[in-house]
């Protein structure tokens, strides 16, 4: 199957294969013929399926299908929302990069920089707009945005403008907008509320799912050490500068971001930060760093690193795991893409045991208890657990001698990180999957 056999035109066909899309993928396979019919979409689709291209290609086809037209001054003909400065960035340029040739006109509608820009690029006339919730209310309130004209509209990454609290701007939005139009939401995850949000405002949707419910790239490994609050700095340090590529790590909190960024710069590990309170330049750069290689290491919240696109990462760890399950899932999402292997790492406290358990519950896949000698849990495994049975991973043996890419020195030397094999194999597991003890819950 081709771009061209679902039916795009030339001028997209042509943009795509300068992109070196050879084949669509199976959202897009799925997604476009029935965006291309003009039916409502609902696709269940993470970052790193090829979601993005699976409406912004349909959507550009619509609107040339329909005819290229001077646009009018403020008056887009699509509209595609996004739950953050980052995505909306990230969508303008593939609907820049797809619609090379084809002569639209569009523009991005964040907030975190002047409007003034915005205000004259809408003044120039554009066919679409790609704009997160709040700057594009203010455009209303202004008057410098009229959505009367809006004939698709897209909601991307819908379940996180829920999470984000987006849906009192979403329903004031979208009461701006014609009721006779075609609508596209894709979400991670088909959850109720976006099921009730699409019922209240798509007619008769096609519903498309690529993975099942709430699965995972199967070449993502899963393991969890658990350790002491106070000592996951220590950990993170160790495993960051014994694995040695680049990494995305989570934090919960923006403080918590900023104060882990700065310990490991102190310790020599070339680390940036991102969150909601960073400029939009800032994280630019950031990620362009961290994108190029230049820092091995990207701190980020959960909302930042919303939809980044980071290509062919090898490691995500999760320094807080994340208050809300699902949020595991769109974290690890940046790792395991188009096949390659990658690894999902959490730091567990005794504290965050139950956040674990919500996370196992949403993994059709175990997740692999390790443990590196020197950082075991404060609490002592009980009587009825398994015997330990060391395993090596596929990691290097940490040596203080040999300087971490980023030259830190100074991280103290461990043993190499153990796994608790499941019971019955001692020793001939690969992946430990570990059923019992108190992760035992967790299955
Ligand atoms: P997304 O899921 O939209 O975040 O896309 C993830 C990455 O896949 C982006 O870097 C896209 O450029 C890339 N991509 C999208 N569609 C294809 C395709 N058909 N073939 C190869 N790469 C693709």
């Amino acid at each position: 199957m081709s771009f061209h056999q679902l039916g795009l035109s030339p001028e997209l066909c042509r943009a795509i294969t300068a992109l070196g899309y050879s084949e669509p993928t199976p959202i897009q396979a799925r997604a476009i013929p029935v965006v291309l019919q003009g039916r409502d979409l609902l696709a269940g689709a993470q970052t790193g399926t090829g979601k993005t291209a699976a409406f912004a290609l349909p959507m550009l086809e619509r609107l040339l299908l329909r005819g290229k037209r001077k646009p009018t001054a403020g008056k887009p003909r699509a509209l595609v929302l996004a739950p953050t400065r980052e995505l909306a960035v990230q969508v303008h340029d593939a609907l820049r990069d797809y619609g090379r040739y084809a002569g639209l006109r569009s523009a991005a509608i964040f907030g975190g920089v002047g409007i003034q820009p915005q205000v004259d690029a809408l003044r120039r006339g554009v066919d679409l707009v790609v704009a997160t919730p709040g700057r594009l209310l203010d455009h209303m309130q202004r008057r410098t945005v009229d959505l009367t004209g809006v004939e698709i509209l897209t909601l991307d990454e819908a379940d996180r403008m829920l999470d984000m609290g987006f849906l009192p701007d979403l329903r004031r939005i979208l009461g701006a907008v014609p009721r006779q139009r075609q609508t596209l939401l894709l979400s991670a995850t088909l959850v109720t509320e976006v099921k009730k949000l699409a019922a209240d405002f798509m007619r008769d949707p096609v519903e498309v799912q690529v993975a099942a419910h709430n699965s995972v790239a199967a070449t993502v490994s899963h393991r969890v050490h658990q350790v002491a609050a106070e000592r996951k700095r220590e950990l993170l340090v160790h495993l960051l500068t014994d694995e040695g590529h680049q990494t995305l790590v989570f934090c919960r909190t923006k403080h918590g971001t900023d104060r882990l960024c700065r310990h490991l710069k102190a310790v020599g590990i070339s680390a940036a930060a991102i969150h909601g309170d960073r400029s939009q330049s800032e994280r630019t750069r950031a990620l362009q760093n961290f994108k190029s290689g230049r820092t091995l290491v990207l701190v980020a919240t959960d909302i930042a690193a919303r939809g980044l696109d980071i290509e062919q990462l090898p490691m995500v760890i999760n320094f807080d795991l994340p208050k809300v399950a699902g949020d595991y899932i769109h974290r690890i999402g940046r790792t395991g893409r188009a096949g390659a292997e990658g690894q999902a790492v959490s730091l567990v406290s005794g504290a965050e045991q139950g956040l674990l358990r919500d996370i196992q519950r949403l993994l059709a896949c175990k997740i692999e208890i390790a443990s590196v000698a020197g950082f075991e849990a404060s609490e002592p495994l009980r009587a009825s657990d398994i015997p330990v049975s060391p395993r090596r991973l596929p990691n290097r043996h940490f040596n203080p001698r040999r300087p971490s890419r980023s030259g830190a020195r100074h991280a103290p030397s461990y043993p190499p990180v153990r796994t608790r094999a499941a019971a019955g194999r001692p020793g001939g597991n690969t992946r430990g999957e570990y059923q019992d003890g108190w992760l035992a819950q967790l299955v």
